[in-house]
C-alpha cells in the first residue's frame, strides 16, 4: 500500500497529528498495535489519576468541556477523552496493527506492519515516551524469594504478597504507589533518588496554573541551557487529587513510610542505599522554593497580590538520620520490590541509523536528524517543557505538521 504519511501510534499525540495532517489534506493512516488510547488501557494502574488538572487536558480543537475543570481525570476518563477525540476527527486509524519495522528507501520509508508493507514519504513516530519501564541493573541481583513488580503490571496493593514493600523511585509514580500501598496496611520503604518537589497548589491556585502562567512550561527546547538534563527530569511528586495538598516525603514519613536514599547495588541479597538523601532533599527544596519565588514575582508584576493569598513556604524535607543504608532482602522483611524508576520510549523496531551513542533518536524539536521525512512526537521537552504533557500536542503537532507539509512540497 502507498500513502503519503504514516503515523505510528493512536495515543493522543498520534491522533492530534492526524488532525493536523487532515487540515493540510495530507493523505495518511494511523497504525495502532492495540486499540485507540492503548497505553492508558493496558499500561496504567487502576487508581491513577492525571496529575494535570482537567482544564489543561485539551487537544487540538477540543478543549475540556466537562463540569469539573479543576478535577483530575481517572484513567477511564482519559481513555474516553482520547477515544472520543479519534471519533470526532474521524482519524483513519487501523487498530490491532503492530509496526515491526520501519526502513528508509530511496523514495521515502517502508513500514512493515504484520504482513502489510506500507510505503510512505513521511513517517511520524507517535509511540509515546513510556513504552517500557526503566529498570536499574540492580534488579538482576534481587533474591528470587522477592516478588518484583513494574507500574505496567501493578494493579493494586491486593495483588502483592503479604509483607513489606520496597518502592524504588520517589517521583510521581513512586510517591503515589508508596502512599497507596502503605494505606493498605503494608510496611513501605521508599528509596528516593533525585526528585522534583512541588506542592499541589500554591496561593489558592493549582501548581499547573502557576507553571503555565509564569511561562515555565512554554520555554522552548532550543532556549533551555541543559536540554539533555531537562529531558530526563523526573516527574514532580504530585497526586491527581486536591485532597492531597502535597504528596511529598514529609507527608509519607509522617504516615509511617520509611524513606531512604537512592538504591545502589544489591550484593549477596543486601540492598545498599545512598547516604546522600539529605543533600538530594535539600536540593529539591531549593528548586521548589526557587520556582515559588518566580511565581511570587510574576504575581506581583501582574498586580495579583491583592487577589491571591500571601506568599508562604513549605517546611523543609525532614530526613531521619537513623534511616538504614542497607536492607537484607533475604530476611523476609521485604517481600516485594516495586520499580518506580521511570519509563523509556521503545523504538526498537526503527531500522534507520538515527540514534546517538546512548541509543536515543537524534532530533531537532521532533524533526529527526539525518532522515528527512521522519518525525518524533510525545517525548518529554520535545519542543517545549510542556511537551511532557498532553496539552502540548496542540502546539507540537502544529509545528511538525507544518514542517512535514513543507518537506512534501519541496519533494514535489
Ligand atoms: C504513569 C503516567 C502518568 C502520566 N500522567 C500524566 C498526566 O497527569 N498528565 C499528562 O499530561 N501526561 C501524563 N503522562 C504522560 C502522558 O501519558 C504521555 O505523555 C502520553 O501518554 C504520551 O502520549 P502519546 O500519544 O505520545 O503516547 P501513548 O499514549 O503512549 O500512545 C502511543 C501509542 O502507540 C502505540 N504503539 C506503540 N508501539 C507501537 C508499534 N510498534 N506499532 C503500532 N502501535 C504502537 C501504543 O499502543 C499506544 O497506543 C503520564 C504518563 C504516565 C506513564
Amino acid at each position: 500500500m502507498q500513502t503519503t504519511a504514516v503515523v505510528i501510534g493512536a495515543g493522543h499525540a498520534g491522533l492530534a497529528m492526524s488532525r493536523r495532517l487532515c487540515e493540510r489534506s495530507i493523505d495518511h493512516v494511523v497504525l495502532e498495535r492495540g486499540q485507540v488510547a492503548n497505553s492508558w488501557r493496558t499500561q496504567r494502574w487502576p487508581s491513577l489519576r492525571l496529575l494535570t488538572p482537567n482544564w489543561q487536558t485539551r487537544l487540538p480543537g477540543h478543549p475540556y468541556a466537562g463540569d469539573d475543570p479543576d478535577g483530575f481525570m481517572p484513567v477511564a476518563d482519559v481513555v474516553a477523552t482520547i477515544t472520543g477525540y479519534a471519533r470526532l476527527i474521524g482519524a483513519p486509524v487501523r487498530t490491532a496493527t503492530t509496526v515491526h519495522a520501519v526502513r528508509a528507501t530511496p523514495r521515502g520509508f517502508a513500514v512493515q506492519a504484520g504482513d502489510d508493507l506500507l510505503r510512505a514519504q513521511a513517517v511520524v513516530l507517535a509511540t509515546g515516551a513510556c513504552g517500557r519501564p526503566a529498570i536499574p541493573d540492580a534488579a538482576g541481583a534481587i533474591p528470587p524469594s522477592v516478588t518484583t513488580v513494574t507500574p505496567f503490571a501493578y494493579r493494586g496493593p491486593g495483588q502483592l504478597p503479604d509483607g513489606g514493600v520496597l518502592v524504588v523511585g520517589a517521583s510521581a509514580t513512586g510517591v503515589q504507589l508508596a502512599d497507596e500501598i502503605h494505606r493498605s496496611g503494608r510496611p513501605v520503604t521508599l528509596a528516593a533518588g533525585e526528585h522534583v518537589r512541588l506542592p499541589r497548589s500554591y496561593r489558592g491556585r493549582d501548581i499547573f496554573w502557576w507553571l503555565e502562567a509564569t511561562g515555565l512550561l512554554a520555554e522552548r527546547y532550543d532556549q533551555i541551557d541543559d536540554l539533555t538534563r531537562a529531558r530526563h527530569l523526573p516527574s514532580p511528586q504530585l497526586t491527581g487529587t486536591p485532597a492531597a495538598d502535597i504528596t511529598d516525603l514529609n507527608m509519607l514519613t509522617a504516615q509511617g513510610v520509611r524513606v531512604t536514599g537512592r538504591l545502589g547495588r544489591i550484593t549477596g541479597g543486601t540492598a545498599q542505599f545512598s547516604g546522600s538523601l539529605a543533600n538530594i532533599c535539600a536540593l529539591a527544596d531549593l528548586k521548589m522554593n526557587r520556582f515559588l519565588t518566580r511565581a511570587d514575582q510574576w504575581a506581583t508584576e501582574h498586580g495579583l497580590d491583592d487577589q491571591l493569598p500571601p506568599p508562604h513556604r513549605f517546611a523543609p524535607t525532614r530526613v531521619d538520620p537513623r534511616t538504614p543504608l542497607q536492607l537484607d532482602l533475604t530476611s523476609g522483611e521485604i517481600t516485594t520490590v516495586l520499580w518506580a524508576t521511570g519509563f523509556r520510549p521503545d523504538h526498537s523496531w526503527l531500522d534507520i541509523p538515527v540514534r546517538d551513542r546512548a541509543g536515543r533518536i537524534r532530533h531537532d524539536g521532533g524533526v529527526v536528524t539525518g532522515a528527512p521525512g521522519l518525525y518524533l512526537l510525545g517525548l518529554p521537552v520535545l519542543r517545549s517543557r510542556a511537551s511532557t504533557y498532553i496539552h502540548a500536542a496542540a502546539a507540537d503537532t502544529q509545528a511538525l505538521a507544518s514542517h512535514l507539509h513543507s518537506f512534501l512540497s519541496r519533494r514535489r
